[in-house]
């Protein structure tokens, strides 16, 4: 355990709407399930953020001394292109756009979202659950609840949500002609109603189909998680992430199938936690508008992943975030200051310096207990973000115990301070015309200029970099000689 478990974990739950200290099921362990992505297109960065917080979750469960199972699933099939019961299978209709297979269409989105979660330092969890993997699990798992709580119809078999106490009590605001529900299908009995199993309609087939008691078909998309979580952390477990979105009708429906399966009122998990959008003021995220917000377009233009995440971790999980490139400019920016900051205490450490050691300066100590607090109120991680600056700039400090500090406290922001350089913030941007090494020449040549007094010269220089989106800086208070201009 750290040194500093004498102060409780509290996390919201939006189950009950309050701040809750963090009990776990099983002593000493938390158990954590995260709605994963629908792999038939590219993540935008707001599908990140969601992965992001449930990072930063799990990194504060480890520093809080729990032992940490996290799973995460891809889901390969079910999630229609409404989330409640209307529309097509978001994967088959991708297949059918490309003329791929569905099984190509997974792959490649899912490595390309497994990218992401590298560039972002989103650590690897214990399990990456593949829906298409557990399919004969969630037949089972549905016939154990059909007889009670389904109902069949031509299209397939639907969940009555009036077979359970209290559905709907994560969202609190479940009315006949809520979000998602207005496509309705014929005979189903409550607006509500969900698929738990979609039968191929007849004379048709599917790229994806598996045999079950109700005919050829596949299964909805809130049975995987139901299953998945049950079959990798029990039931019980501690916590179950999502996006915002998830409050209103995939969690409700996970919630109703748990309490059918488990013959209880336990909605499957003690916490509910949920992290809000990331908004982006220019209109939709994805492609429709413009340009596709995704990681790779920000490193494209520049930007080092980790902007994104500060950008991230500046904002309480739980408030929208808007996204605007000066946001990120201006994260990048203090993501730098860090950087070198750190690089210039790591200087002064010699060989026998030891990340672990104990950490017992009085002041430093103070530093630690106040990170803790901030991340254990709900995590906290803005006001995170300034202790960690405070004792960044902290002078005349033992370098070793301060800088032991930081790194622990990194183990939460992950940005990975130990090892990061100032040389590594310089992504280079897609469209730059100029190498690295151009861009320096030219500016070794404006020095020389400025040196010789040849100002006309100097500018001119300066107006050519500018115009290849070089920004020189002259006088920049962190002493970078140049940013990319966007
Ligand atoms: P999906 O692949 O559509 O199932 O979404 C993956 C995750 O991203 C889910 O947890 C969503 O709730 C979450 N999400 C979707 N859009 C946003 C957004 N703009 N900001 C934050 N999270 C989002
Ligand atoms: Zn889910």
């Amino acid at each position: 355990m750290s040194e500093s478990n004498d102060i409780s974990l509290t996390l919201y739950n939006s189950l009950t709407r309050a701040q809750e200290v963090f009990e776990p099921v099983h002593p000493g362990e938390a158990r954590v399930y995260t709605c994963g992505p629908t792999v038939y297109n590219y993540p935008h960065i707001g599908n990140m953020r969601a992965y992001v917080f449930a990072d930063t979750l799990g990194r504060t469960l480890s520093f809080k001394g729990y032992k940490l199972t996290h799973v995460i699933n891809i889901t390969d099939v079910g999630h229609l292109t409404d989330d409640a019961d209307a529309g097509e299978d978001k994967m088959e209709k991708m297949a059918a756009e490309k003329s791929q297979s569905i099984w190509d269409i997974a792959r490649h989105y899912s490595e390309a979202y497994w990218d992401d979660v590298k560039a972002l330092g989103i650590r690897q969890p214990a399990h990456w659950s593949i829906a298409t993997d557990y399919v004969e699990q969630m037949i089972a798992y549905a016939k154990g609840i059909a007889d009670k709580h389904c109902y069949e119809l031509e299209s397939g078999l639907y969940f009555d949500v009036s077979t359970v106490a209290d559905y709907g009590r994560l969202a609190r605001a479940v009315t006949d002609d809520g979000e998602g529900r207005i496509d309705t299908v014929e005979g189903k009995r409550n607006a509500a109603d969900f698929a738990i199993w979609r039968k191929t309609p007849e004379g048709e087939s599917r790229q994806m189909e598996w045999d079950s008691p109700w005919g050829k078909g596949a299964p909805g998309w809130h049975l995987e998680c139901s299953v998945m979580s049950e079959a990798l952390l029990g039931f019980p477990f501690d916590i179950h992430t999502g996006g915002i979105d998830h409050r209103e009708i995939h969690h409700p429906n996970e919630i109703a199938q748990n309490q059918a399966h488990s013959c209880s009122d336990h909605s499957g998990a003690r916490f509910w936690m949920h992290n809000n959008f990331l908004i982006a003021r220019e209109g939709k995220m994805s492609k429709s508008a413009g340009e596709f917000l995704r990681v790779q377009l920000l490193i494209d233009k520049g930007f080092h992943p980790f902007a994104y995440r500060l950008m991230c971790l500046q904002a309480h999980y739980r408030s929208e975030l808007e996204f605007s490139w000066d946001n990120l400019a201006a994260a990048f920016t203090r993501l730098k200051r860090m950087v070198m900051q750190v690089g210039t205490l790591r200087a002064r450490l010699d060989d026998s310096f030891d990340a672990d050691m104990a950490i017992h300066h009085p002041k430093i100590t103070a530093f630690l207990h106040d990170f803790d607090l901030a991340m254990s109120d709900d995590l906290n991680s803005s006001k995170a973000l300034t202790v960690f600056e405070e004792l960044l700039g902290l002078k005349k400090i033992d370098a070793a115990q301060k800088m032991a500090a930081l790194l622990k406290m990194d183990t939460v922001l992950g940005l990975d301070l130990a090892t990061l350089q100032r040389a590594d913030l310089r992504t280079r941007p897609k469209s730059a015309a100029l190498s690295e090494a151009d861009i320096e020449t030219q500016l070794a040549a404006r020095k020389q200029a400025r040196v010789d007094k040849d100002f006309a010269r100097s500018d001119e220089i300066r107006d050519s970099l500018s115009a290849q989106g070089i920004e020189v800086m002259d006088g920049d208070p962190l002493g970078w000689d140049w940013k990319l201009s966007i």
